[in-house]
């Protein structure tokens, strides 16, 4: 029985690492898959992992039919006993509602793999309509730790050099400074993403004389070189 299942995560949690582990565990054992992926950070038609590891994918724009495009590929003799989908909180939720006819009408297993929610800890509408219809969302177990080293839940956005909690969902991280200025993302625990409090203002506010972090205590700090590179 084909399954629609959500593996879900923070950034840097190695979604993109299993997607790639996925696909090879599958294709060891004979079966024939199609990988996708959409504004993954190395460009366009690629699927990489922070670990160094990438492969070719199918790039999916918001245009793209999954249903058509496979249906169009398996008439064509093609076979497909599987889908590797990551970057899935960046799909429509009308794509998701397409892999899970595939599921469905064509027994073809879709793994999907994404960050379940977004800079204002508010859910992808790829990841909401996942959470929605899949018959599993796996929560990945490889945890991404905060800078505190709790484990981190949210991702928040850093926008030349602060933390921000409004703007649009989806701005591509590490882009170059220019007319919106420079974006990084930084996954963090409730805790610090509600505070505020990146690693940046962290180290800032533990420099600083001034101020006594009154959350160190129970939060400290690691232990970090006097002197930092910027
Ligand atoms: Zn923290």
């Amino acid at each position: 029985m084909a399954e629609l299942v959500f593996f879900s995560g923070t950034m840097d949690c190695g979604k993109s690492t299993l997607a790639l582990q996925m696909d090879h565990n599958h294709a060891a054992r004979g079966r024939v898959g199609l990988i996708f992926t959409k504004m993954d950070r190395a460009g366009a038609n690629v699927l990489s992992s922070r670990l160094g590891l990438s492969t070719g994918a199918l790039e999916v724009s918001d245009d793209l039919d999954f249903w058509e495009s496979i249906v169009e590929r398996a008439t064509a003799g093609q076979r497909i006993d599987y889908l590797i989908c990551d970057e899935a909180q960046f799909y429509t939720g009308e794509q998701v509602e397409q892999l899970a006819r595939a599921v469905d009408e064509m027994e073809i297993d879709v793994f999907a793999f994404g960050i379940t929610a977004d800079f204002r800890t508010e859910l992808f509408p790829g990841s909401k309509r996942l959470i929605e219809l899949a018959d599993r969302v796996e929560v990945l177990q490889v945890e991404a730790l905060c800078w505190c080293g709790r484990k981190a839940t949210t991702n928040a956005r850093v926008l030349d050099g602060s933390m921000v909690v409004e703007g649009e969902q989806v701005v591509v991280g590490d882009t170059k400074p220019g007319t919106t200025g420079l974006v990084e993302y930084e996954v963090l625990c409730r805790r610090h993403y509600m505070r505020r409090m990146t690693s940046h203002a962290a180290r800032a506010a533990a420099l600083s004389p001034e101020v006594l972090p009154f959350d160190l205590e129970v939060c400290p700090l690691p232990s970090l070189p006097i002197t930092q590179a910027d």
